[in-house]
């Protein structure tokens, strides 16, 4: 029952601030209100008409912490005051240039830097489309041959993932990369075994991270478990259930292969459940940073701490949640003294627009947790007014 708990999930916001929120909502838990507001977004960018004054206060001011890492550090602040730690999501879509995965990579140095001012931003994060064009990643995990100058272009990309990893492990910040497309996994996974053996002999810096909804990834985390034990250095899972659903079936459907995804929501919950499992049996060899809005996952690993007597501040379990979604989980999970985190996405209001839609989008899908947040939302606001 700890998640019902609304006035610390909302202990930071203002009456004014849950009113938008419930604003925002109410739009988003409505499909048909929500299609049509993320339609005229998208129609208004095109035309150029003037939106910014009215996404900001709403859908920005929701899902983003600020346009600039100055503008974020107030939500940072806050959070910490209520023992929560921050990562910083630099929310722009990467580009297919050189020269925007070089901005993104200087980008990335500065949140290192200023992750390191703080103590409650232990974490880093990025895609790997951010640091490289996804069609070489695809190339690359189908084995095709390279031309010699994506040769150079593959160099270029691992050089700077190490850039950012050995920056990050220097000024003591972890670093997690995030899973995309499951066409483009193969050489990440790759990639990312190396990194995780080279960078964590002695602790977790470098987190892969484990989509469930994949129906491989539970043997993958089991081979990943072997090689960590028989190579002898640390793993850092990020584990998530996966956020390209839909993408991964149409394509497979399209190209006529059969989907890597589980075939339904149950199947993906029962590989995330076993995920979950494996992991906690492994805790000595692996640092867990859970991603999700799942009460029942996140009730299960408490009550499988409670039952093991792992106290709830254990350094190898974080749970994370997305900024302007979960408040009732992280707030009530930090309150207890888990490790409790949110996900912050910030950035140049017009680069972080496509994030703000594709939040929109999924937010108002028929499964998704607006309606619970909604309730949630209406609960706080009819607390405060009898009390
Ligand atoms: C901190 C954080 C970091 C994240 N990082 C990543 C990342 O790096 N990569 C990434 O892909 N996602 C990432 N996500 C998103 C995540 O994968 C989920 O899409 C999102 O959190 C919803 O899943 P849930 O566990 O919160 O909730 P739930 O509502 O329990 O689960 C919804 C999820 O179940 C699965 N699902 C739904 N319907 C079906 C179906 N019919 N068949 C099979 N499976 C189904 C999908 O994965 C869907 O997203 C992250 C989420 C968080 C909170």
């Amino acid at each position: 029952m700890i998640f019902e708990n609304t006035k610390t999930a909302f202990s930071i916001k203002k009456n004014s601030d849950l009113l938008k929120s419930k604003f925002i909502y109410k739009i988003l838990s409505s499909p048909s209100l929500s299609k049509l507001g993320t339609s005229l977004i998208k129609f208004a960018i095109k035309i150029r008409f003037p939106i910014k004054r009215i996404v900001k206060t709403t859908l920005f001011n929701h899902f983003c912490a600020g346009e600039n890492h100055k503008e974020s550090l107030r939500t940072v602040r806050k959070l910490g005051d209520n023992n929560i730690f921050s990562v910083l999501d630099y929310s722009v879509e990467g580009g297919s240039k050189e020269e925007s995965f070089e901005k993104f990579l200087s980008k990335k140095m500065k949140t290192i830097d200023f992750s390191n001012k703080n103590e409650y931003m232990p974490f880093v994060v990025f895609k790997p489309s951010c640091f490289g064009r996804s069609l070489l990643f695809m190339k690359l995990s189908n084995g095709d041959i390279l031309l010699d100058k994506e040769k150079d272009e593959w160099e270029k990309v691992k050089n700077r993932f190490e850039t950012v990893i050995s920056h990050a492990i220097n000024s003591k910040v972890k670093v997690m990369v995030d899973a995309e497309e499951s066409w483009t996994q193969k050489i990440i996974d790759y990639l990312m075994e190396y990194l995780m053996k080279k960078y964590n002999q002695k602790e977790a810096w470098v987190f892969t991270t484990l989509q469930m909804y994949r129906k491989d990834r539970l043997s993958y985390l089991e081979k990943l478990i072997r090689k960590c034990k028989k190579e002898n250095f640390k793993l850092g899972i990020k584990l998530v259930r996966g956020a390209y659903l839909e993408a991964e079936n149409l394509r497979a459907q399209k190209m006529n292969y059969t989907s890597p995804i589980c075939v339904n929501k149950s199947e993906t919950d029962k590989n995330f459940d076993a995920a979950i499992s494996i992991i906690l049996k492994n805790l000595k060899k692996i640092l867990l940073f859970i991603g999700t809005h799942n009460e029942r996952s996140i009730n299960s690993i408490i009550y499988w701490m409670r039952q093991n007597k792992i106290p709830k501040n254990h350094p190898n379990i974080w749970f994370a949640q997305l900024f302007g979604m979960g408040d009732h989980i992280t707030f009530n999970l930090a309150k207890r003294k888990f490790r409790a985190v949110k996900y912050i996405p910030f950035g140049p209001f017009q680069e972080v627009l496509p994030y703000l839609i594709r939040r929109a989008e999924e937010n108002s899908s028929v499964d998704s947790n607006s309606k619970r947040e909604l309730e949630l939302i209406n609960a706080e606001i009819e607390r405060r007014r009898v009390n």
